[in-house]
């Protein structure tokens, strides 16, 4: 099912009443952010315009955020919400049409662009604010939107069904830019006509309608990347799509040379509470309690869950450790061989039998579920051993002290939920934001709630005082 089909609220700010009720597909979709619907508050606070007060009250001159027509005769940023700072109409019932520049020719789907709500009415979705890059013809991460208005590129920072959602082999609103492994999983999985794919290599500058563009490595799940806009004016943005900070980003010259204006932040884990250990920690107790559980029993079948692409580097090292084979299905097979990594293809098995490590979605990673996946497998395997590695199973007790996690386990299946995470922890957050000192910052995830976006905001206030 796709996202055309879908409705978005937003918000007197231009955000989404709830961001996450408008995420359906279950398969390729981020884990860590499937997970995260069950953890979300419900949008009691909505409409405050708080975050937007906030927003532009620092002292910034925002003035080339607003249209050439909103900004004659209106000196003084006193627009009532983002909708006007940004020079974004609010939704009408009936979308236009623009034109954009590219190449390929297109039909045009607009009646897709209409959704139903609930009570039957015919409403447009309207791309939030924080998907278009100002200054720019530019949008980020916004293809359930359809045709979006005077957009020139659409940039998809990765392959992430909530990223990528409402793409399909019948895109043809304009040029698709993303990384070359990215592009591939687009072409592969989705069909989308290879017309509209402009792969483009990572810390390369490319000079896309006036811009200079530099995708980064975003240490998220493979082909992930950051985006960095240059504009004519001087002015750079950073985009992080979905990211774990590290490091090794602090050594990326394109962000230690200038300033960035504006940076839109994955605030997925956003909050003090969130403080889980380096994924090589995580991965080392893995590997070690995958050894304890095999002295013990020889005839364990090891499970890693994972929903699509992503958690890649868990089975690689067990596999590794282990000196055994990798088994997916043929389709999660197909994908990972898409990746060209050459440790990873060899080890990749197709039969079940033949290897002790399997790799199967989040969703079956339930005792019962994986006590009938072990029928198939026995007697050669008589209990399983399953790791469900996401951040959201950091729990504040155990802290980063990873051998007083305590499995779930029924009979012979035994499940261990570990903090592995492939988006930054609160204390990353902080580090790379007091790196970076952007002029200011949008957060892109967790902003359903204008409780959270408070919240968020400061946080960023404190990080930059300093
Ligand atoms: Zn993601």
């Amino acid at each position: 099912m796709e996202s055309e089909t879908l409705a978005l609220d937003l918000d007197d700010n231009g955000f989404p009443i709830d961001s996450l009720s408008s995420e359906e597909e279950p398969v390729d979709r981020d884990s860590e952010k499937v997970e995260e619907r069950g953890l979300v508050i419900p949008s009691a606070v909505q409409n405050t315009g708080s975050f937007a007060l906030d927003f532009y009250a620092g002292g910034t001159d925002w003035s080339c955020l607003i249209s050439k027509e909103k900004c004659s005769g209106n000196k003084g940023l006193v627009q009532k919400n983002l909708f006007q700072a940004w020079g974004i109409e609010k939704p009408s019932l009936i979308p236009s049409r623009s034109s954009i520049s590219f190449s390929p020719p297109r039909k045009r789907h607009c009646s897709k662009r209409i959704a139903e709500d609930r009570s039957g009415t015919e409403r447009p979705r309207i791309c939030p604010f924080y998907k278009k890059i100002p200054g720019t013809s530019f949008a980020v991460d916004a293809f359930r939107y359809g045709l979006i208005q005077g957009c020139s590129g659409y940039f998809l920072t990765h392959f992430h069904y909530d990223h990528y959602g409402g793409l399909s082999k019948r895109w043809s609103h304009g040029p698709i830019y993303c990384s070359p492994l990215t592009a591939r999983l687009v072409k592969m999985c989705l069909s989308v006509n290879p017309l509209f794919i402009c792969p483009l290599e990572l810390d390369t500058e490319h000079l896309i309608d006036g811009v200079k563009v530099t995708m980064l490595e975003a240490n998220h799940c493979p082909g992930a990347a950051l985006v960095h806009f240059r504009l004519k004016d001087g002015r750079c943005y950073l985009h992080t799509g979905d990211f774990r900070a590290c490091k090794m980003m602090q050594s990326y010259a394109l962000l230690t040379s200038q300033r960035i204006n504006v940076l839109y932040l994955d605030t997925t884990y956003c909050n003090p509470k969130y403080r889980f250990p380096p994924k090589e920690d995580v991965v080392n107790f893995v590997v070690r309690t995958t050894r304890k559980y095999l002295e013990k029993q020889p005839k364990t079948l090891v499970v890693v869950g994972s929903y699509s692409i992503g958690k890649e580097h868990v089975y690689v090292t067990i596999s590794q450790a282990l000196g055994v084979q990798i088994y997916t299905d043929p389709s999660r097979r197909r994908i990972l061989q898409s990746f060209g990594w050459p440790q990873l293809c060899g080890q990749l098995c197709s039969s079940g039998q033949t290897s002790p490590l399997h790799v199967l979605p989040l969703s079956v990673l339930r005792p019962e579920s994986l006590k009938e996946y072990l029928k198939k497998y026995s007697p050669q395997f008589t209990a399983v051993l399953a790791f469900r590695p996401t951040g959201w199973t950091y729990s504040e007790a155990t802290g980063n002290h990873l051998d007083l996690i305590k499995p779930t386990s029924k009979g012979n299946i035994t499940i261990y939920g570990v903090p592995y995470s492939e988006h930054s922890n609160y204390e990353e957050l902080r580090e790379f934001v007091k790196f970076l000192r952007p002029e200011r910052i949008i957060p892109t995830v967790n902003v359903g709630n204008a409780a959270n976006r408070d919240k968020m905001q400061s946080y960023f206030q404190e990080w930059l005082k300093t």
